[in-house]
């Protein structure tokens, strides 16, 4: 039995041996087996429903590889007002350059592609597509655009939060003037 150490782990991986300088299509179902383990400890979850897709074009001219296509998966992030699921969409363009790895060769410092390393035969996409994820990720979802955030009862509520507001705007605005002791010990 062939082991094939490097092919086990991609979810999403393309054979060089069938490159050629003419454009081939690729389509990838991404599935909550792959968003799982590329989401692990980054709080995000896979969305429910059905898988999202990888939809490729790959080239090969000589060792280099150009990949590119389209990204379109659903995950969940935690919104940020209500921390209830936000499904966030995401919908975005890859385009990269293999290489193989170890190759003695000055990568391009070109903003529109990114460069990256495959071994062997194979060209694995897993951590392109998570990067690509990841980045789409906005810093603050929310669950919906209007989302209130948690609502809190209304005998909850201190009376007098405008006043705690007031003292904490005039504590701000007097810690911002230099005190003259402070500039002093430091020059
Ligand atoms: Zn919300």
């Amino acid at each position: 039995m062939a082991l094939e150490p490097d092919r086990g782990m991609a979810h999403f991986s393309i054979d060089l041996l069938e490159l050629s300088p003419v454009a081939r299509p690729y389509a990838f179902d991404v599935g909550s087996a792959y968003l799982l383990e590329a989401l692990e400890g980054t709080g995000l979850q896979p969305s429910p429903g059905a898988p999202g897709s990888l939809d490729l074009e790959a080239q090969r001219r000589g060792s280099e590889v150009l990949v590119r296509g389209r990204l379109a998966v659903d995950v969940l992030a935690e919104c940020a007002r209500c921390l209830e699921p936000a499904r966030v969409a995401v919908r975005t363009d890859l385009i990269a350059l293999f290489v193989p790895a170890g190759a003695d060769r000055a990568v391009r410092d070109d903003d529109d592609i990114d460069v990256e390393t495959y071994r062997g035969e194979q060209i694995g996409l897993d951590a392109l597509v998570r990067e690509h994820i990841l980045v789409e990720i906005p810093m603050q979802p929310l669950c919906r655009p209007d989302c209130p955030g948690i609502e809190m009862p209304a005998h909850v509520r201190a009376p007098g939060l405008r006043d705690v507001d007031e003292r904490i705007g005039v504590s701000a605005a007097s810690s911002a003037v230099p005190d003259p002791r402070v500039t002093r010990k430091e020059s």
